[in-house]
This record gives structure tokens, sequence and C-alpha cells, in this order.
């Protein structure tokens, strides 16, 4: 039936509607960036669509993005000859938010409406297609799915409810129309049907878009009339706004960094700015172009199963896939951007390219290339760059044997010889005492539990620096990366740990003999005692304040990784 059905947004969905609406938002402007990137992922997806199912009957030879608008009706409307959606995808897509993280987004709108700082808000969930109701009252869409002979039309004022019904003669693609809002009217910044103010955006925002942008434009020219008069002819033409120029086949010197902002916003569906910007072209037998960005804030899913990673794959030019796995490792999944590649086929499949040999050797190149701009980023940079991405970043030191060193030179550590900075490797081995050539540390769930520690007794008393490891994934790499630079990795809480020189050695093993003795009876007494806990009692000189410690072997589970692993039920 085509009657029009009323449902309600989900929750989180409608108290972000009204944060949009009522929303003081300065930069209106970026709902219509939004929308027409929204629009350009619609055509890729057609295409690729009509690369891989020959039966689907699409025309794809116009495929476009027009602007129109209605002075009268105050309406301006956005239509791609895309996909489409179907209805059940409507409600989905539109009707909820379907991005992971929904509890974050929940917590931090329960923050804005106290703040009132939507803008934050905004910037930090890249809220997409909800963005319209910054400048629409109603919010019309029509849509009919590529391949489907009935369309959806789905409308809402911004408020509880929307409804949707089929549209039967729909046209292929979607139409988001919006209704502006009349307080805006007035205002000649925010006049959303002015052809200057439509171009301007455009121009700004979304000028590399692949497809042409179109809008039909008023011109006038002088032309003689029938009388010799000299008149104003007007005409109406169609023009395409923007230069669809790829921004990665462009040389760096021509392309601005606000040009290259606003890519990396509407390649990554995120609202921050690039920390780095990383533009790479090979040449050769196997020639492709990479636009690589490294963000400067972390997304909030970044530690959740479903993060995806954020290369995009084109083949000549053509969109080919999102988060392209084989173009980078999991431990740089939070490096964004697009590898255009000039060899592979349009028809390929994520099967074929897990087999890629090409693939691989780009990944390898494309590593490298960001851990060299990692290392060379100033220091300012790089403090931020660590604290959103450091404990991503190693749990490479685990996989990628071959960059290890670059790994670890770049990664830095909280230690005991400073607590406001954190170390690299580097400065810990200039800071090592004369003769010593392992690296201590001591892992375990905050620097305060590691502090206290009586492990760290012996080594606060001689001066030894430690390096104090929080992170849940430095339990892993700790125990397979076995040195740097030559100098091993210790942890201070398993296994002997020879703190002394020669000469001590010596004074000590007589004075130990004697205690041996004088405290045998105390050893086996407490040997007996504790059986079934210890492997082991003996005397120590790794304590100068408590009187005892428990201490793993030296291939023992820490106890923080045995408290993970029973965790997750192993
Ligand atoms: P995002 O683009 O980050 O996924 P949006 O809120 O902008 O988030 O859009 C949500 C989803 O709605 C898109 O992922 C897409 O599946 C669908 N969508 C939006 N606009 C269109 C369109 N013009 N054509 C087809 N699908 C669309
Ligand atoms: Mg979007």
């Amino acid at each position: 039936s085509s009657q029009a059905e009323q449902l309600e947004f989900q929750a989180e969905t409608r108290q972000l509607l009204d944060l949009m609406i009522h929303s003081v938002y300065s930069e209106k402007d970026i709902f219509l960036r939004e929308l027409i990137s929204n629009a350009s992922d619609a055509l890729d997806k057609l295409r690729l669509a009509s690369f891989q199912d020959k039966d689907l009957a699409v025309d794809t030879s116009d495929l476009h993005i027009d602007i129109e608008v209605d002075k009268t009706a105050r309406t301006l409307s956005v239509r791609d000859n895309g996909i489409g959606m179907t209805r059940d995808e409507v409600v989905t897509l539109i009707g909820t938010i379907a991005k992971s993280g929904t509890a974050e987004l929940r917590r931090a709108l329960a923050e804005a409406k106290d703040s009132a700082a939507p803008e934050e808000l905004i910037g930090q969930f890249g809220i997409g297609f909800y963005s319209s109701f910054i400048v629409a009252d109603k919010v019309t869409l029509l849509t009919r799915k590529a391949g489907e002979t009935v369309g959806t039309r789905w409308e809402s004022a911004g408020e509880a409810t929307y409804t949707i019904e089929e549209q039967p003669d729909a046209p292929q693609g979607t139409t988001v129309t919006l209704h502006l809002k009349p307080e805006d009217a007035e205002d000649h910044l925010y006049d959303y049907t002015a052809e200057w103010k439509l171009r301007d955006i455009v121009k700004k925002y979304s000028d590399f878009i692949a497809w042409p942008v179109r809008m039909e434009v008023t011109k006038s020219a002088k032309v003689t009339n029938d009388e010799g008069e000299e008149v104003d002819e007007i005409t109406v033409e169609t023009e395409t706004l923007n230069s669809q120029k790829a921004l990665w086949t462009r040389p760096r010197s021509e392309v601005t960094d606000e040009e290259y902002q606003d890519f990396y916003r509407h390649v990554s569906h995120a609202w921050d700015e690039p920390a780095e910007i990383i533009p790479f072209k090979a040449e050769g037998t196997f020639e492709y172009q990479a636009l690589l960005f490294i963000p400067s804030h972390a997304p909030f899913d970044l530690f959740t199963r479903d993060h995806k990673r954020g290369v995009q794959l084109y083949v000549k030019r053509v969109f080919i896939m999102d988060n392209c796995e084989e173009l980078m490792p999991e431990y740089l999944r939070f490096v964004k951007g697009v590898v255009d590649a000039q060899d592979l086929s349009l028809n390929v499949s994520r099967e074929i390219l897990q087999q890629d040999r090409h693939l691989r050797m780009i990944q390898k190149r494309l590593v490298r290339k960001v851990l060299s701009v990692i290392k060379d980023m100033d220091a300012e940079k790089y403090v931020n760059f660590w604290k959103e991405f450091g404990a991503v970043l190693k749990e490479g030191l685990i996989g990628d044997t071959e960059n290890q060193a670059t790994l670890l030179e770049v990664s830095s550590f909280a230690s005991t010889a400073s607590d406001q900075e954190l170390t690299r490797l580097s400065g810990y081995v200039e800071r090592m005492k004369d003769g010593q050539d392992t690296i201590y540390y001591l892992t375990g769930e905050s620097r305060q539990q590691l502090e206290n520690s009586p492990h760290m007794e012996a080594f606060k008393a001689k001066g030894l620096e430690v390096l104090l490891l929080t992170d849940p994934v430095d339990e892993m790499w700790t125990g397979s990366v076995p040195e740097f630079e030559g100098k091993r990795f210790q942890s201070i809480a398993k296994g002997e740990v020879d703190l002394e020189t020669e000469d001590e050695k010596k004074a000590t093993e007589s004075l130990r003999e004697e205690q041996d003795k004088e405290f045998g009876d105390l050893l086996g007494w407490l040997k007996t005692t504790l059986e079934s806990d210890v492997k082991e009692v003996r005397l120590t000189n790794r304590l100068t304040e408590s009187p005892a410690c428990i201490v793993g072997d030296s291939f023992d589970m820490s106890p923080m990784l045995a408290k993970m692993y029973r965790q997750s039920g192993q």
C-alpha cells in the first residue's frame, strides 16, 4: 500500500535532531558538504555495482549531482542518480544512528545539553545527514534503489517522528529537499537560495568531488535586438560548479591546506583536522598514488571491534572500496585517505585483493612512509600524536617484526625519570648507568600502583630508571620484543634481577653465605608452609623497605596479563 506510515526516531536520534534544530551553530554551510558527500558516495556505489553486477540495468552514462533551488517555496534540493535506498535502508540508515559508539554519543549528548555547546559535538561525531536540520525545519527525502521499481518518500520536521511511504514514480537515486528555516531568510549570509552562496560553498568544500555538481544559473549578456538597441539577454544554463580534480593527482604545491582538509573530512567522515597530510607517488612497474592523513584526534571507536581501517582503494580514479584492509595493517587503522592504483582490474573483489602481491607491496611502502612521517614530527605534534594513537601503534610491536626497530624508536613511555614527560627509548639509553645493558620495565594498571610496588625499591635505592608500562598492549609486546639497540628488555618483576657490580658481588657473596646459614631455618619453614603457593623462598637484595615480595619466573605471565586472560575467558 502507499499509506504514509509514521515512525519514531530512536531516542538518540531524537536528541541529536533536537540539538540540530535548536543549535546556533555558526558554520551552517557545512550541511551542503555533507549532502554532496553522501551523493558522491552513492554515485561511487552505483558505478561499482554496475561493474560487479552485469544484470543491474542502470544507466551510468551521466552520473551527477544536481542542486536545485525554488526561491518562492524557499527549498533547496540535492539530487543524485546514484545507488538509492530501499525502504528498509531508509529506516535503518536515516532513522537510527547506526554508527557504533552510540553509548559515547549518548553521554556526549547529555553533556552537550547542559553546556549548550553543540558545535563541539558536531565536530566530534560528524552528524552527516542530520546536519540538514541546521538550516531546514523540514526535510523530504525521495529515493529509489537501483534495480527496484518502487521508490520511498521520507519526511520529517526533525521532531520525534518521521513519515515514510511508497512513491511509485520516484526517479532512481536520491533527492534530499530542505525546507529552509524562515529565520535565515533575512540574512544574506545564510541565503541558501542565492546562486553566489551555493557556488561559493561548493567551491569551498566540495571542489574535489569526482562527480559533476551542477546547478542552473542565470546569465545575462549584452545583445543587439532587432531594433538595433543593446539589451540584456537573460539565459539559463546548467553549469558544473566543481573542478572535479582528484586531489591526489595534483602536486602538493598546487593544493591548499583547506582543500586537503575538506577532502580529509570527506574520505574519513571525521570532522577534525588532519595532523599530517601525506601525498605519495610510486612510479615504475606498478604505479599508484596515495594521499594519506594522520588525524589529530582519535575516533571514539578506535578500540572497538567494528572500527574500520580508513584507506579507500581506487583504481584509475574509480572508487573501488572503503576500508581496504590490505592497504594498512591493523595497528595503523587510524590512518585515513585514498590509494589509487593504475594496474588493478576494476573488477577486483575482496578475495582477490587478499592474494594480491602488489597490494602487499603497496602496504609495505605506505607503512614505511607513515612511520617516517611520525619519526619526523616536531615535538609538539608528536606529543599529541602519541597521546591519541600511541597505544594503537604499539600493537605493531607484536606483529610487524620488519618495522620493529622503527616502532621502538618512535614509541614513548612513562618512566621513573620524570613524572611529567614520557621518554623515548633513546633517552633511556642515554641515561643508563655505566655497565648497564638492560632496559628495566614494570607493567601494571596505573603509575601509582607501579611506583608503590616492592619490586621498585632496590631500583629506587640504586637510582636505576624503570619504564612504567600501563597500557594493556604493553603486556603483549614486552613478551615478544627482545631488545632495543642491543639492550635487552627486562621486567623487574620477573626472575633474578642482577643489580650488582662485580666488586659488590664478591662482597655480598660471603655475606649471603652467612645469611643463608643464619636464616636457613626460617627459609625452610617458610618453604614448607607456603608449599602449595610458591616454588621457592630465597633471600633477596631487591628490597630495601618491604620485608618480602612475590617474584614471577622469567617466563611466567605477569599478574596483569594473567588477569587479562582470565577476563577474556581463557
Ligand atoms: P555517513 O555518510 O557518515 O555514513 P550520513 O549521516 O551522512 O553518515 O549518512 C548515513 C547513511 O545514509 C549513509 O551511510 C548512506 O548509507 C545513506 N545515505 C545518505 N545519503 C544518501 C544518498 N544520497 N544516497 C544513498 N544513500 C544515502
Ligand atoms: Mg555522510
